[in-house]
């Protein structure tokens, strides 16, 4: 074991505070982990305040790693000291179900690790990446491509992988039409990653107050939700409805933006439940579709797609005194686009 500097809220809706917690001995195939930058994802938050259910406590969040490798197990061969890589949500599985043997390790029925706020195979509750090491099997780490500074990277193991992996799924490409709603961390990574795919893009947000912001990042269009004329003038006219949002949303009337078997994908996850009109659905077929995460390949592939694109995260690099201000901003839906800590000052 070896004792590790830390930021963890201690109990639920707890400000987050400097502590150590313990790693576990590097194992065999495991890899020890340098980490340089974390990003705060809306998910640490909603885990705090227990807002999806009981958490474990202290618990130090974070899902979005990039760091750098400073140790590896005697068994490890996909990583070596010094490589540069990523950690997103998941740090073990099953490996044995069907959905593990498919890469599709964020379904899988035997049990799957979160890398924080759950217990993992050696009975140890998991803590993330708000700390300065993190000890992973060498199966649940990524590479990160050069191209790819470690600070733009870090959100996309969990936000860009969790928009990349439904626009890929639901066909965003060359004709598509691809709304997204809610242009924080995830929505904007889903902007730029949709229209890097080749999908022309609108964005919906409460406002037109980021709409700037949204053009920049290459949709073609950007409209307020809160304006009734959006959903008249844009009904029937989308391929894929892409919702990123953290709050309930009112599904039927972004369903009516969907034309012929269309797909509203959902990856954002509100704490209440939503209601629904299944005569929605019904009229044009239309599709409700959900999406978690993605799996380790595919997150991979996602990186290098990403490097490939030169696209990254627009981030605002911070202190880990200043998360529990960053949490504040994401809740009031004032972040541009994700708040990423320099592990270097924990
Ligand atoms: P975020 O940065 O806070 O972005 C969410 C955006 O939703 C906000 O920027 C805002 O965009 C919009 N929004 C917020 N409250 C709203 C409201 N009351 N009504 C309408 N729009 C609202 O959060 P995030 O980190 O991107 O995460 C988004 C959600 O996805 C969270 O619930 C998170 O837990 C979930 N998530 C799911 C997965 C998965 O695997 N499915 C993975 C990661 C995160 P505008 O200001 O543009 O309206
Ligand atoms: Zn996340
Ligand atoms: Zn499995």
């Amino acid at each position: 074991m070896s004792t590790v500097a830390a930021y963890a809220a201690p109990a639920p809706k707890a400000p987050l505070e400097r502590t150590t917690i313990e790693r576990r001995e590097v194992g065999a195939h495991d890899v020890l982990i340098d980490i340089r930058f974390a990003g705060i994802c809306h998910s640490d938050i909603h885990q705090v305040n227990e807002g999806w259910g009981r958490g474990r406590f202290p618990m130090v969040p974070g899902h979005e790693i990039a760091g750098v490798v400073a140790a590896v197990g005697s068994g490890v061969t996909r990583h070596a000291v010094g490589d540069r890589v990523g950690v997103g949500c998941l740090v073990d599985s099953c490996r044995e179900c069907d959905n593990c043997l498919r890469g599709l390790e964020q379904y899988c029925t035997g049990g799957n690790t979160l890398t924080y706020n759950d217990v993992d195979r050696h009975g140890d509750v998991t803590q993330g990446g708000y700390s300065k090491q993190v000890v992973v099997d060498e199966n649940f780490v990524v590479r990160i491509p050069d191209a790819l500074p470690l600070d733009v990277a870090a959100p996309l193991l969990c936000a860009g992988i969790t928009v990349y992996s439904p626009l890929k799924h639901w066909g965003a490409g060359p004709g598509s039409k691809v709304a997204v709603v809610g242009l924080g961390g995830l929505g904007h990574l889903a902007v730029k990653i949709a229209v890097a795919l080749g999908a022309e893009v609108t964005v919906l947000s409460q406002s037109l107050r980021k709409r700037d912001d949204g053009l920049a990042l290459g949709a073609s269009d950007y409209r307020s939700a809160a304006d009734p004329a959006t959903f008249t003038e844009l009904a029937g006219k989308f391929d894929v409805v892409l919702s990123t949002v953290s709050a309930p949303l009112p599904f039927d009337s972004y369903l009516g933006l969907l034309g012929t078997r269309g797909a509203l994908v959902n990856v954002g996850a509100p704490e209440e439940p939503v209601s629904l009109n299944l005569f929605s659905l019904l009229g044009g077929g239309r599709v409700l579709a959900g999406s978690m995460i993605g799996g380790i390949a595919e997150t991979q592939e996602m990186l290098d797609f990403c490097a490939g694109h030169g696209l990254g995260a627009e981030i605002e690099v911070i202190s880990a005194e200043e998360a529990n201000t960053a949490y504040g901003r994401v809740e009031s839906s004032d972040v541009r686009y994700r708040f990423v800590i320099d592990t270097a000052t924990i």
